[in-house]
């Protein structure tokens, strides 16, 4: 079965030019990019409800970047894939290779499931699976006190701390599909040859550890993950795991990187849709950390906890399921305020307060 190409259909908007217009493969399905190059949407059951896949021919195999949310939906997709009685597009040959940009469940949610089918290691950087791994790993039968702590210097009030007690731990290890006990490594500066292309690791932080992007500089494809999205903010926190970690400077010198990278790039992201404008982008993306990071510390002339900050932070009202992404988010900046000596960090009460300095 040949796979369609994505219709040229051009349209520009907000700084950057998506080739194929508003044209999306539909879920399940693969349209091609560029030569060998196909982009694949699998169904994620959030708000934010797909995610792109891509699949690479490497000749004599399929080498496939990222594996798509553990859901029965997800693999009944990858099955039609592979069926040939049904025609499935990617029948015909094995997947020899699966590479995985980082430990996100829609990003490495199969792995471990099309690792075990295909007979294969998994590829992903070392900060990547090891985080992967330590999480299906903690089988902590309750939210963890040191956990609740972190929340609860955040300024959280008492009833969003007794909700947290109450739920359920270990989330991650329950969802995704169990990982290789050993991986192969990808590092910053390796090139893998994939059919005719060769893909350089670049590697970018503060959305996750050690995110791999694949870079082909011949044709100018980045498979981006989500270090580079076009229209979602990818979220950049502080977790409990590393709790004094400094992600949005991370994320800020990733961006800094990235942008040595040619600016007439197709970026093939992991959300939305394949766009040129990867400076653009970069450049939209560090301003509005720059412009949340204004309004904070103006605001910090009285001090001010992670949790007293979303007002400032976010234009809406965070949810009770939002809570942990948010405190995050709102600590990243903080914490890199902290970091370059404009604000103090004050406790009081187990609570955490930043006044600015100066
Ligand atoms: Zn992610």
């Amino acid at each position: 079965m040949t796979i369609p190409a994505a219709p040229n259909d051009s349209i520009a908007r907000a700084g950057l030019v998506y080739p194929h217009g508003t044209h999306v493969p539909g879920d399940g399905r693969l349209l091609q990019v560029a030569e060998g190059v196909f982009w694949l949407r699998m169904p994620i059951p959030f708000s934010l409800d797909h995610i792109n896949l891509w699949v690479l021919d490497a000749g004599d195999h399929w080498a496939v970047v990222d594996t798509g949310f553990p859901s029965a939906e997800a693999k009944a997709h990858w099955r039609a894939l592979f069926d040939a009685e049904s025609g499935g597009p990617l029948a015909g040959k094995p997947v020899g290779r699966v590479i995985v940009t980082h430990y996100h469940p829609d990003h490495i949610g199969l792995a471990g499931w099309l690792c075990t089918r295909w007979q294969l290691p998994l590829e992903i950087s070392r900060g990547e699976f090891m985080l992967a791994r330590v999480l299906t790993l903690d089988t902590a039968a309750s939210t963890p006190e040191d956990v609740i702590g972190f929340y609860a210097a955040q300024g959280w009030p008492d009833d969003a701390v007794e909700a947290l007690r109450a739920s359920a731990w270990g989330r991650f290890g329950r969802i995704v599909h169990r990982l290789p006990t050993g991986y192969h490594r990808l590092r910053a500066g390796d090139r893998l040859t994939i059919g005719r292309r060769q893909w350089d690791i670049v590697v970018g932080a503060g959305h996750s550890p050690e995110h791999v992007c694949l870079h082909d500089a011949a044709d100018g494809l980045l498979i981006s993950g989500d270090q580079v999205l076009p229209r979602i903010t990818s979220n950049v926190s502080v977790y409990p795991t590393e709790p004094e970690a400094d992600p949005l400077g991370d994320w800020l010198d990733s961006i800094a990187r990235l942008k040595s990278l040619p600016a007439e790039t197709l970026v093939l992201p992991a959300h939305n849709e394949p766009f040129f404008g990867l400076h653009a982008r970069l450049d939209q993306l560090a301003a509005d950390h720059h412009r949340k990071l204004e309004a904070l510390l103006e605001a910090c002339g009285e001090p001010l906890s992670a949790f007293d900050s979303f007002a400032i932070l976010f234009r809406r009202a965070i949810g009770r399921d939002e809570l942990q992404m948010a405190t995050g988010e709102a600590l990243a900046h903080l914490r890199w305020l902290h970091r370059r000596g404009q604000v103090e960090p004050i406790s009081c009460d187990g609570v955490t307060r930043y006044r600015r300095l100066g």
